[in-house]
């Protein structure tokens, strides 16, 4: 269990490709989603295979870090929310989700299981950093599996954040997640996951049990 306080914002839908590989509909505005702050476990590198499902997926990310306590009142002003970044696992029980998705239910036993979020090591948030430009992957037994640059989402970070911010006031520790590339494919056990970046030269790998 994590020592963070917060919540953590997830975005749907957010990069064309993957919208298409799962055959889903483009939305107009952000699709926002929220995993207590409890589903982040940091303190272990196994990921243990949930027993309610049998198609665990991982979707990597760029992972936002909020330390700054209220609503920005601009896109502009967005940026100073910003305390760190780095990458994540969205992880994701992909037919507990379509069966949910068919049913008209909500998403949380598909996406807000413990131990669904992981992230890398935070980077400090340095004004120098391009967020229109972040690169991001993942492996799967070393095998490049999802690759992603930030410039192609669908709505960029500091409009997600003043998105977010116009509907939740934010609190300092709050994640965003902010959308998984194409390229996302089931889990097993034994699998061996890294996620990384190369803007931000972190990697962190992980064990399905
Ligand atoms: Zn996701």
């Amino acid at each position: 269990m994590s020592d963070y306080q917060g919540r953590i914002f997830c975005i749907g839908r957010n990069y064309l490709a993957h919208t298409k590989e799962l055959n889903n509909a483009v939305p107009d505005e952000p699709v926002v989603f929220i995993k207590p702050m409890s589903c982040l476990n940091n303190n272990s590198d196994i990921i243990a295979y949930p027993a309610h499902g049998k198609q665990l997926q991982h979707e990597v990310e760029v992972v936002v870090e909020i330390g700054h306590a209220g609503r920005p009142d601009s896109v502009e002003e967005a940026g100073q929310f910003i305390s760190g970044l780095t990458v994540g696992l969205d992880l994701t029980l992909r037919d507990v989700q379509n069966d949910l998705k068919n049913q008209g239910l909500p998403w949380e036993k598909a996406k807000a299981f413990d131990d669904s979020a992981r992230i890398a090591p935070i980077v400090k948030y340095q004004n120098d950093i391009n967020l229109d430009n972040i690169l991001f992957s993942c492996s799967v037994n070393h095998h490049a599996q999802q690759t992603g640059n930030s410039n192609d989402m669908q709505t960029p970070i500091l409009n997600l954040i003043s998105y977010i911010g116009s509907i939740w006031s934010f609190i300092p520790g709050d994640l965003i997640f902010t959308g998984t590339p194409s390229g996302v494919s089931d889990l097993h056990s034994g699998d061996t996951i890294s996620i990384m970046s190369s803007t931000f030269d972190i990697e962190q790998t992980f064990q399905i049990n």
